[in-house]
């Protein structure tokens, strides 16, 4: 399960620089989807081999009035959400009443969160922090977000240690394939879950989930075990007062996370929009084997369909590797030939290959193509072994690795990919040196 962190403080105490730092590779998913507003910055980090989501509430003043309102409103919400909430001031500037009256707010709010006193640099860190004390926090982490220190021994803290997640691997409770489905609001994704699940062949196992979580709704289909990740929520729409969001990014990431297999949903009368891309490049930061399902394909005109066709095509160039759908999910066609590309997906995915496969697999590789030199010697791989799965992850052993150029990763990524045909997933390779 990804945590999901919240960063909530007054404007310029730091909660951006404090963003970019936890986030750093990619941009921000900004939350310009229709329906949030574009005060909240969702971005994935990873500490330690554990993921987890950040959110950047947008600036609080403690003392919100008219849009400055509306926008708290948003921020106590991301707060709601969230696992962890940190609760960020300026050692700088010292305690503030704002400072004061957002501690107000959130010990109200019955959520609890931890104190972070930010640019601590170049000052005595304890008489930094002395100022806040007296709001009140159980702990208090001192960090400087420029210099990115403290960071990571926050971190270390707050997130669950290695043993902690193994025990309590939740997405591994639930049965066979994980399929996460995903896409922007209005794709189509309610109407694709319940055309998965309401197949004759299918039959269901209901199980409840939680407010903020995505359901899980494990199932069978021609004796072989699923579970849909349901980001839309439909299955839970029995319960009329319940008020269920259409959608939202922190399910959407998590049900990336939890999956094994990620069916993108893309709306056809719509083209493929940056949004779509966004998403995407969440689910290949995550490592996720992905299919994409173009969605609502009845009823459109053959120029129509040539041109969607093209576009995806040239923008999807890059995912040549991952199967393209042309689906209804209203009228059902197309759907069960999509369980195909899961399972190719899946097992691409879950792979287990051989150390000597892996290794006469880059020794060919090599002999084909030999790496540079770099300062008069040549770069050697010697040789490659697995060291992981959902991503299947090669381990590449050799030396003056770090000087390897990304065209040749990429030569190694698209040669493995062939031989040892993998579809829909990334490969990820490690390179470590040592003879
Ligand atoms: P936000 O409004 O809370 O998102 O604040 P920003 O991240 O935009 O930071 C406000 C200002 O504080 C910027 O000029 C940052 O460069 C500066 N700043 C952020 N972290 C530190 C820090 O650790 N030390 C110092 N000295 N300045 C910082
Ligand atoms: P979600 O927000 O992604 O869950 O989207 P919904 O499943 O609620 O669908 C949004 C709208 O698109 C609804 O009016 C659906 O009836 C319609 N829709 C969904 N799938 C299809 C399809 O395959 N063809 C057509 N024509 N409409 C569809």
């Amino acid at each position: 399960m990804t945590p999901v962190i919240a960063l909530v403080g007054r404007p310029n105490v730091g909660k951006s620089t404090l963003f970019n730092q936890m986030t750093r590779s990619r941009d921000a998913l900004v939350a310009d989807f229709p329906g949030l507003t574009r005060d909240r910055k969702y971005g994935e980090g990873s500490y330690e081999g554990q993921r987890f989501i950040v959110i950047d509430t947008g600036g609080l003043t403690g003392d919100e009035q008219g849009l400055d309102l509306e926008m708290a409103r948003q921020s106590m919400q991301a707060v709601e959400e969230a696992d962890i909430v940190l609760f960020l001031v300026d050692g700088r500037a010292g305690l503030t009443a704002g400072d004061e009256l957002i501690a107000d707010h959130m010990r109200r709010s019955g959520k609890q969160a931890h104190l972070v006193v930010n640019k601590t640099d170049g000052q005595n860190p304890d008489i930094a922090a002395a100022d806040f004390y007296s709001l009140g926090f159980a702990s208090t982490f001192l960090i400087a977000a420029s210099h990115n220190r403290g960071i990571r021994s926050m971190l270390e803290i707050l997130l669950p240690s290695e043993e902690d997640r193994a025990e309590e691997d939740r997405a591994d409770r639930y049965p066979g394939i994980r399929i996460g489905v995903v896409g922007r609001p209005n794709v189509g994704k309610s109407t694709l879950v319940n055309r998965m699940l309401g197949e004759d062949r299918v039959v269901v196992f209901d199980m409840p989930g939680t407010t903020r979580d995505s359901v899980y709704v494990p199932y069978e289909r021609q004796g072989k075990q699923y579970t849909l990740i349901d980001t839309a929520g439909v299955r839970r729409r029995k319960n009329v007062s319940e008020v269920v969001e259409k959608f939202s990014i922190i399910k959407t990431l998590q049900a990336i996370d939890d999956a094994h297999v990620v069916i993108l949903v893309i709306d056809a009368r719509q083209g493929l929009v940056d949004q779509d891309l966004h998403l995407i490049g969440f689910v290949l930061d995550a490592g996720r084997s992905l299919v994409i399902a173009v969605n609502k394909w009845d009823g459109m005109d053959p120029e129509d369909r040539a041109r969607v066709k093209e576009q995806v095509k040239r923008r999807l160039d890059f995912l040549d590797y991952a199967d393209k759908h042309y689906i209804s999910a209203l009228h059902g066609s197309g759907v069960g030939v999509m369980y195909e590309s899961v399972e190719a997906c899946y097992d691409s995915a879950m792979a287990k290959w051989p150390t000597n496969r892996l290794t006469a697999l880059l020794q060919d590789a090599v002999a084909q193509h030999q790496p540079p030199m770099v300062q008069g010697r040549r770069i050697k791989l010697r040789y490659a072994h697995q060291g992981g799965s959902n991503p299947p992850v090669v381990v590449v052993h050799g030396n003056q690795v770090d000087a390897l150029p990304g065209a040749y990763k990429r030569y190694l990524e698209n040669t493995f990919r062939k031989v040892l045909n993998v579809t829909g997933s990334p490969i990820r390779f490690q390179f470590r040196a040592g003879e």
